[in-house]
């Protein structure tokens, strides 16, 4: 499970498998853009009028500010600048405003911290929260009534308490569904739905920088007969063990998909046909040595595919099915390359 830090990462991986992803994941960004630039334009209005110029100019400063902001993340879909820019624009805003217009601006601080915990690490959140609290203190301390400055103070900690506890479970649960939908419930391994996501950004990439990608498609051999004799409980143990056997061995950059009963997919993510052939091997003697039911050695046979220019994700997967048919024809317990 890939290290998901806020929620937007866990969006941005859960919505990549669903067409219009890129969308979605903007949308929080360029809702707060528009919320916040539009929550403070009567003021910078009202303070023009009132020729109030010093909190004018800082209300103007704060709507450029989103209003850049939106524009950068509804042109380029990039939200992860966006959302670290967007935390300084809101914490740094109230900041601003208590300074140089007035304490009672404090308002501002609850949704300018509700926002942060949603867009950064819950963890960096809390550090920003505390120190835009700390930093507000002198700026309130000499409110005349200290009741109201204790409230003010207790109350954003407790907001904000309340946005990282929401932050971090929310965050939580979203990994525990991104892991339902990408894993495979027996072995861990990544799913169907995770490889075609993983295929079509290495198609899409090869399109780009030219950067080689293979995969390895492999097959338990014989396998039915392995379930009737020793029974299927020993044959589900079977396919976990082939998957630490092939999961400590490919390299960190190398990723482990089941997609049927007993077919594995390795893809080989910078790899050329060589290169992931030689990978290929090792991974079949490997199963051939291990033991994996007593006194009979369990084979695999394997197709390998690099991916050619202008393939799509089908096809590429359908030159490794081929190269495995050929491995399964030539006696099985082999390596067969598509070329
Ligand atoms: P080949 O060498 O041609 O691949 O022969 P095979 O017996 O492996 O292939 P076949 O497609 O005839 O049978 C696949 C078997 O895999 C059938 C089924 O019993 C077994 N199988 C599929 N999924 C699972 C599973 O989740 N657990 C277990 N224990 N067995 C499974
Ligand atoms: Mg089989
Ligand atoms: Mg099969």
């Amino acid at each position: 499970m890939r290290d998901l830090r806020s929620g937007l990462d866990a969006w941005r991986y859960i919505v990549r498998s669903n067409p219009g992803r890129k969308r979605l994941e903007t949308y929080l960004p360029l809702l707060l853009s528009i919320t916040g630039g539009l929550g403070v334009l009567p003021f910078a209005v009202l303070r023009y009028m009132q020729g109030q110029w010093t909190a004018a100019i800082i209300d103007t400063a704060i709507i450029g500010g989103f209003l850049i902001l939106g524009i950068y993340v509804y042109r380029t879909r990039r939200v992860r600048v966006a959302s670290i820019a967007l935390s300084v624009l809101c914490v740094g805003g109230v900041i601003a405003t208590v300074y140089l217009i007035g304490p009672h601006q404090v308002y501002w601080a609850y949704p300018a911290l509700m926002a942060i915990f949603y867009l950064i690490r819950p963890r960096v959140a809390i550090i920003l929260a505390a120190f835009t609290v700390v930093t507000l203190l002198p700026a309130l301390l000499p409110l005349t009534d200290t009741h109201i400055t204790t409230t003010v103070i207790i109350t954003i900690l407790v907001t904000s308490a309340f946005a990282f506890a929401f932050a971090l479970i929310t965050n939580r649960q979203r990994e525990q569904l991104l892991h339902l939908a990408t894993k495979d419930s027996l072995t861990g391994a990544g799913n169907r739905r995770a490889l075609d996501t993983k295929i079509a950004d290495l198609v899409n990439s090869f399109k780009r920088d030219n950067e080689p990608s293979s995969i390895i498609l492999l097959d338990l051999d014989h396998f039915k007969s392995v379930n009737d004799v020793y029974g299927h409980a020993a044959g589900d143990q079977i396919l976990k063990s082939l998957t630490e056997i092939i999961n400590l061995r490919i390299r960190v950059t190398d990723s482990l998909y089941r997609i049927g009963g007993e077919e594995f997919v390795v893809v080989l993510d910078g790899q050329d046909l060589h290169q992931a052939a030689h990978l290929a091997e090792q991974l079949r003697t490997l199963v051939y040595a291990n033991e994996l039911v007593p006194d009979q050695s369990v084979t695999i046979s394997l197709g390998v595919a690099e991916l050619k220019a202008g393939e799509s994700p089908n096809d590429w997967l359908h030159r490794a099915d081929e190269a495995l048919y050929r491995a399964k024809d030539a006696g099985r317990n082999s390596t067969s390359l598509s070329s």
